[in-house]
């Protein structure tokens, strides 16, 4: 199977137009992200568009650092401080994320997948975030300084969980901890869960 290649995206366009950069969708297969040749952005037709505006995003920051065909490290971090400058600036992202109302920043900024929105959240507001696909955490992540458990705790699994069984948004306070919890079913097989809690004092 071969798959559509999707619709141009306005966000990508509009940057590629820009920067002067030709890209291309591909069917990369799946796990695949994309890559850059030169100057040409290669992009997975197989991920969902909010993925591809980041690996898109990410590859023009390779483009536009000068960075060498195979990125260090550091030039990889700053590849992803370039994406996220470009879909999420600073500047206006500051003010609309004091607030952690990730449903609102998805409608401010819908060209970034909640993930993207969420962890850049994190690198402006103390808090935790923790992505669930059907069930099992994939991701745990938390502001710079904060100490925190590396595992959901069991309050954050019992909030994961009511999030699933209900499928909505859930709001709980427990254990000195403010979770929100986001339903994100986007049609795919997976159904994503995203907590963010706040603000984990009795952990210090
Ligand atoms: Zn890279």
């Amino acid at each position: 199977m071969g798959g559509e290649i999707p619709a141009e995206n306005d966000f990508i366009k509009r940057l590629a137009r820009k920067y002067h950069i030709n890209y291309r969708m591909e069917w990369l297969g799946e796990g695949v992200r994309g890559y850059k040749i030169g100057d040409e952005i290669v992009l997975n037709s197989l991920n969902p568009p909010e993925r591809r505006n980041w690996t898109f995003c990410h590859e023009l920051g390779h483009i536009v650092l000068g960075h060498s065909q195979e990125p260090a490290d550091v030039e990889e971090r700053e590849a992803d401080g370039f994406a996220a400058e470009t879909m999420l600036p600073e500047r206006d992202f500051v003010p609309d994320c004091a607030g952690f109302d990730l449903r609102r920043l998805k409608e401010l900024y819908p060209h970034a997948s909640y993930e993207a929105i969420a962890r850049r959240c994190l690198q402006y507001n103390s808090g935790v975030l923790t992505v669930f696909d059907s069930g099992e955490m994939v991701f745990r992540g938390g502001s710079e300084g904060l100490v925190f458990p590396a595992i959901a705790t069991a309050v954050e699994k019992r909030a994961a969980e009511q999030c699933l069984a209900e499928r909505s948004d859930i709001s709980v306070s427990a254990d000195g901890l403010d979770i929100k919890g986001y339903f994100i079913d986007v049609g795919s097989e997976v159904i994503r869960v995203i907590l963010i809690s706040r603000p984990f004092a009795y952990f210090e």
